[in-house]
């Protein structure tokens, strides 16, 4: 097929042990799925689950083992870690049920939803759309995913984001209020899951912000350690 104007590259992370990598088609985001962020946020530490989306090509897709850069973005002076477990979906559905949620599963990786704070409030107080503030260029970096069977401990697993060797957020993946699967049910009611969309399912508290030259290693037990520096 011709195109007008040249295609643009498929976005892809890496996959642990392999060299074929995956291919990302969309970026879905779960907003407080844990209760203390919630609390932190101005929540009520209750609330059903709602969804945010990041362009497919703000992946910053580290390698095992390597340090990956994200630039520190424009307009904001508020840039905020937040550290998640990401899924990724490998068989695509519409209304699948919790029960059968897992089935769609592919594998996991370690997450940062990188989040423009000061943009995000702004819009909140607007009843603006939260873009500027969520789906920014390099908004979400992640790790190599990891096949569902290699880590099927990964929902009780601990998680912790350490930004210059000191601990920023340590909590664990039992105290999401949505679980992987209920949110699966949920996001399929809504949007047709597809082989390729990632999953952000949210972070804990202790969501503070980053300046040029930090260096954030973010990590969950069992899965490969993402580790970011933000450049000026
Ligand atoms: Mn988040």
């Amino acid at each position: 097929m011709n195109h007008v104007v040249t295609p643009p590259g498929l976005p892809s992370v890496a996959v642990l042990g392999r060299t074929e990598r995956f291919p990302v088609h969309r970026i879905y985001c779960v907003g407080r799925n844990y209760a203390e962020h919630q609390i932190e946020m101005g929540g009520s530490g209750r609330e059903a689950p709602f969804f945010f989306l990041k362009p497919a090509d703000a992946v910053v897709a580290v390698e095992g083992g390597a340090t990956g850069t994200m630039p520190y973005p424009t307009l904001t002076k508020n840039l905020h870690h937040e550290i998640e477990l990401v899924v990724a979906i490998g068989q695509g559905g519409q209304h699948i049920p919790a029960a059968r949620a897992l089935e769609h599963v592919w594998g996991y990786a370690v997450g940062l939803d990188m989040t423009r704070r000061d943009l995000q409030n702004d819009m909140k107080k607007a009843g603006r759309p939260w873009s500027i503030g969520k789906g920014f260029d390099h908004s979400a970096p992640i790790g190599p995913i990891t096949p569902a069977a290699a880590v099927p401990g990964v929902h009780t697993a601990p998680l912790v984001l350490d930004v210059n060797g000191a601990a920023r957020q340590s909590s664990h993946i039992g105290k999401m209020i949505w679980s992987v699967a209920e949110i699966i049910e949920h996001l399929s009611a809504a949007w047709v899951l597809a082989p390729g969309d990632l999953i952000y399912t949210g972070t804990p508290e202790g969501v503070n912000a980053v300046v040029a030259g930090d260096l954030l290693e973010a990590r969950i037990e069992g899965l490969e350690t993402l580790r970011l520096r933000i450049t000026g």
